[in-house]
């Protein structure tokens, strides 16, 4: 593997051991750094922990495996393979909508299918997905290859003749919907659409028609799923840290980051102080600074993140069935109510949503391992607006109405059959990962929250601090927190090799 060596490695710290953490540790350890991470759960993965309880092993945030290159790229770096680590099955059905009792849509992984269905649903349909996908081609190529790996310090880093010349082709001044509307005119084709952005921070009316990437990350590239689950994913970069040295130190929250000289010296943590010569952070920004830093060393101040947008929170249900559920695939999004409205309930009104449409994944219908025999393994995921109040009757009022929707649209009973039952909403981000207002999926993409405009990577007054995670470039989901990891490491390791 390859280290290179640094003029004199230096001591560094990473705080928090989710994706962008495990990343910037490998890359600063590549460097030939000193690195520890610091973690203040028990175990390691950040939203991407996984826990086993009764039989059952739950993956407690992401699900969905989607940009199988970027995790190839990662590994690449590091002159491995997912499969050195992992099996990765791609699904086919990718997932299901559920519109309704018998009327459930399912999308195949081949294209073909996919064109197919397009154009059983909708006459000459399939020739406008031609076109749609290949301007989100375009983009997620130019997008996900390039542009998301810039440090975003400034306009200019994207002021080459390829995005100059392809400008107008990232449609960024135009809306998602009325992209995907001059091209379907079928609600569910449209609901098919814009589902993925649902999970951006905004309704499809605010986010940038640049995001018809993750149609095409969706649809060609296709839903894959590590064997074990995404935990898995984790192990994975946990092993590539560990073959470069990397220390990893659970149970040690950081209280504190003391300054001097510009220069971040000391952490306090639970298990005492530590010292260093650079540091990134990859909790929650908001909290890094609000709590971390004394008032003169922050980027921001507190009415600025009052300003910001969120994406989502959500309320999760981690289920086990004592059987099987003949009508669930692996995913499935039940899709039978409004999509606007229930938009509407996170973004423009806050608050708990009327009739909330909600996803269920059931991985045990890849995977045996994840459930005992001839048992089902569920989560099920409510998105909510954050800084709503959580309470365990709320909780279950939509526990409630999860399980009665499932039943009446799986034509079978469920309720009677639950073994085990974990709820998790708001109030766990918050004590879980110190989340800004109980956020899930950290800050929207909207265009006003875009690159440069977003949160920096760097502490400005704080020379050898920076941040990385999904509340500053490039975005929240796993691959663009592995990339954050990497942009930052790239930056602290350059400003240490050439200043310190
Ligand atoms: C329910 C859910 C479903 C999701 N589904 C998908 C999906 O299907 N596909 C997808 O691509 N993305 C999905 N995402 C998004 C994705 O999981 C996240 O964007 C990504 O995991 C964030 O990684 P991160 O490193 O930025 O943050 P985190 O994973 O939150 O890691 C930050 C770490 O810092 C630690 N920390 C915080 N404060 C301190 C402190 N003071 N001291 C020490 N440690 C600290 C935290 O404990 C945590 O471990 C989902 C997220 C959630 C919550």
């Amino acid at each position: 593997m390859q280290v290179t060596q640094t003029n004199k490695p230096k001591k560094t710290a990473v705080i928090g051991s989710g994706f962008s953490g495990l990343s910037a540790a490998c890359f600063l350890a590549r460097e030939g750094h000193n690195v520890t991470v610091l973690e203040k759960n028990d175990t390691i993965g950040g939203r991407a922990r996984a826990f086993s309880e009764s039989g059952f092993t739950y993956d407690m945030g992401p699900s969905w495996y989607w940009m199988p290159d970027i995790f190839e790229q990662f590994f690449a770096k590091f002159n491995r393979r997912p499969e050195d680590f992992y099996q990765l099955v791609r699904l086919d059905p990718g997932f299901q909508m559920i519109f309704g009792k018998g009327d459930f849509v399912e999308i195949p992984a081949s294209m073909d299918g996919i064109m197919a269905l397009f154009e059983s649903i909708e006459k000459g349909s399939a020739d406008q997905l031609k076109k749609f996908l290949s301007e989100g081609k375009f983009k997620y190529e130019a997008g996900m290859k390039d542009l998301v790996y810039k440090p975003a310090f400034s306009w200019l880093e994207f002021a080459n003749r390829k995005v100059l010349s392809g400008a107008a082709k990232f449609q960024l001044l135009r809306s998602m919907r009325s992209h995907v509307r001059d091209h379907f005119k079928n609600e569910r084709l449209i609901a098919l659409l814009e589902f993925p952005v649902l999970f951006l921070g905004a309704t499809a009316k605010e986010i940038p028609a640049l995001y018809s990437l993750m149609n095409y990350a969706a649809l060609s590239l296709g839903t894959w799923y590590p064997a074990g689950g995404m935990t898995e994913v984790v192990k994975a970069m946990e092993s590539v840290a560990r073959s470069l040295n990397v220390g990893i130190i659970t149970k040690c929250e950081v209280g504190n980051i003391y300054v001097r000289d510009k220069h971040a010296v000391t952490l306090s943590t639970t298990k005492g102080v530590y010292t260093t010569n650079g540091i990134i952070a990859t909790g929650d920004y908001h909290h890094t600074e609000q709590k971390m830093l004394e008032e003169p060393h922050r980027n921001y101040k507190a009415t600025y993140w009052d300003k910001k947008t969120l994406s989502p929170s959500c309320l999760i249900f981690y289920i086990g069935v004592n059987k099987k559920i003949k009508k669930l695939l692996h995913h499935n999004l039940f899709f039978d109510t409004s999509l606007d409205n229930h938009a509407n309930e996170i973004y423009k009104s806050p608050q708990w949503p009327t009739d909330p449409l909600f996803y269920v994944c059931c991985p045990s219908k890849t995977d045996n391992t994840v459930a005992p025999e001839g048992m089902e393994n569920l989560f099920l995921l409510m998105p909510v607006a954050p800084g709503l109040e959580d309470t365990e009757a709320i909780r279950e009022h939509y526990f409630q109405v999860m399980i009665s929707r499932m039943e009446l649209l799986c034509e079978e009973t469920i309720l009677p059959d639950i073994t085990y039952k974990k709820s998790y909403c708001l109030n766990d981000f918050v004590s879980d990962y110190h989340a800004f207002k109980g956020n899930a999926y950290g800050l929207a993409n909207t265009l006003r929250q875009t690159a440069v405009l977003k949160p920096t990577l760097r502490n400005k007054k704080v020379k050898n601090l920076f941040y990385a995670g999904h509340l500053t470039v490039p975005g929240p989901g796993v691959p663009p927190a592995i990339i954050s990891g990497e942009i930052a490491a790239t930056q602290l390791s350059k400003y240490l090799n050439e200043y310190r």
